[in-house]
């Protein structure tokens, strides 16, 4: 039987388990926490990536997932720009990340090992095999390490790595009922956006540009949000202060090629890590694991299958990674006429979209 190292129980790493477990391989997943899980927060899951799960067997997505209604952008005093209706775009449903992760990992069976709290340091290998840490072999590495895969750096080590995108993200979960669609508010050079979720709590994000490293909390939120439209305040006030994560928004802009070396495949983050602002991250690593499962079943070589996932995921998601920059640059601007101009031309573009839709 074919084997596999998965490093990283991530969405990416987990879904990728589940998928070689699909074709019949012997796998074994590589934590360094000490326990698998996922962050507190929510998470967008595309339609592409729910079909993806749907292929791997993964069930019970649909049930625990909200349709987000695509409410659209408004400013910060609540006056709409654009309503999302008029652009008739793809929806994707809003589901807790800890719950998505834990119906993946609901579909580990037997022929899956995890061992947590276990770091990768070392990556070596030839053409019988890959060795781990000179302790663990197996014919296929699975880099699913994220955005500072220790694979990645060992082996692609001229890469350039992670860039600052200039902003902060914020993201939370709150307990208030709130009677609105949601959707996003774009400030100057910082955004607020909001969904229920199937339980009816609300999960939030934000942004704000700052130079990286500096920190924040609840009360700078609350501080830079607080007076902005409403359910925003009510939204923040409902919300544990210790529950709220902070994270400095990070890509890898210069495209990695290719995302196959020898026996390793890289998947995920640690592959081309993006910005927030299209909410694809994870369901590109869902992709990039369903991929992997498809080029594996067919009974050509290891390196055959491998060239066509490569093939297959990275043009995809260089486009993806280059056109969330470009959100995030526009929705993070930060000038009174730059901001006046951007809210106009999405007005009129939305109006343009609307009236060609009805056409
Ligand atoms: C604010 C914010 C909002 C987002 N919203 C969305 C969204 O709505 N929709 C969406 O699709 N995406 C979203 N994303 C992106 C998404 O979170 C990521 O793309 C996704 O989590 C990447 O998954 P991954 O498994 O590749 O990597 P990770 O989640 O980073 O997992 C990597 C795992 O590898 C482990 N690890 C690392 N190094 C080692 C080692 N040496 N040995 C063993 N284990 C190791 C880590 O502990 C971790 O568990 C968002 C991101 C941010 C920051």
């Amino acid at each position: 039987m074919s084997t596999a190292i998965v490093v990283g129980a991530g969405i990416g790493g987990v879904t990728a388990a589940v998928a070689l477990q699909r074709c019949g391989w012997q796998v074994t997943v590589l934590e360094r926490a000490p326990e698998l899980g996922e962050v507190g927060a929510g998470i967008s899951v595309w339609p592409s990536a729910v079909a993806v799960m749907e292929e791997l067997g993964v069930k019970g997505v649909e049930k625990a997932a909200v349709a987000s209604r695509p409410a659209g952008m408004r400013r910060p005093d609540g006056r709409w720009v654009v309503r999302a209706a008029d652009f008739g775009v793809e929806i994707p449903v809003m589901i807790h990340r800890a719950r998505l992760h834990d119906l993946i990992t609901g579909e580990f069976g037997p022929g899956i090992t995890v061992r947590t709290g276990y770091a990768v340091e070392t990556i070596t290998q030839d053409d019988a095999g890959v060795t781990i840490n000179d302790e663990l072999s197996a014919d296929l590495v699975v880099a699913a390490d994220g955005i500072r895969s220790l694979v990645r750096q060992s082996l692609y080590p001229e890469y350039a790595g992670p860039q600052y995108a200039g902003y902060t993200a914020y993201r939370g979960i709150a307990d208030v009922p709130v009677d609105d669609g949601g959707g996003e508010t774009w400030g100057r050079g910082q955004r607020f956006g909001f969904a229920r979720l199937i339980d009816g709590r609300i999960y939030w994000y934000a942004t704000g540009n700052q130079p990286a490293g500096q920190g924040g909390d609840h009360a700078s939120v609350s501080r830079a949000f607080g007076d902005w439209h409403d359910p925003i305040p009510a939204i923040l006030a409902g919300t544990p202060p210790e529950a709220v994560l902070q994270n400095d928004i990070h890509d890898l802009p210069v495209p990695l090629v290719p995302f196959v070396r020898g026996r390793v495949v890289l998947v995920g983050d640690a592959a081309h890590a993006m910005t927030p602002n299209l909410g694809r991250g994870a369901c590109s690593a869902i992709e990039d694991a369903g991929a992997l499962a498809r080029h594996l079943t067919g009974s050509g070589p290891l390196s055959t299958a491998l060239a066509a996932y490569d093939a297959e995921r990275r043009p995809a998601t260089t486009k993806l990674v280059k056109l969330s920059r470009r959100v995030g640059r526009l929705g993070q601007v930060e000038g009174r006429v730059g901001g006046a101009i951007r809210d106009g031309l999405l007005g009129v573009g939305g109006k343009l979209m609307s009236l060609r839709r009805r056409k």
